[in-house]
């Protein structure tokens, strides 16, 4: 099964890093200013894993 990935919403600044590295899975949310997830399952790991390491507050994870 694969990986399901999430965006802490309490946690997320809005910095919009995550967007800029995987647009396919991240997209900002500019009036809420909090990122959200558009693709949950199948999204190419690799990118996921660099947006995590991109985000200032450490707060995408895997379920
Ligand atoms: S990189 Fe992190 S803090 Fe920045 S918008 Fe994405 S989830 Fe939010």
């Amino acid at each position: 099964m694969a990986k399901r990935v999430i965006v802490d919403q309490e946690e997320c600044i809005g910095c919009g890093n995550c967007e800029d590295v995987c647009p396919d899975v991240f997209k900002l949310d500019k009036d809420k200013e909090k990122s959200e997830v558009v693709k949950v399952e199948g999204g190419p790991v690799k990118c996921i894993e660099e947006a995590m390491e991109a985000c200032p507050v450490s707060c995408i994870h895997w379920e």
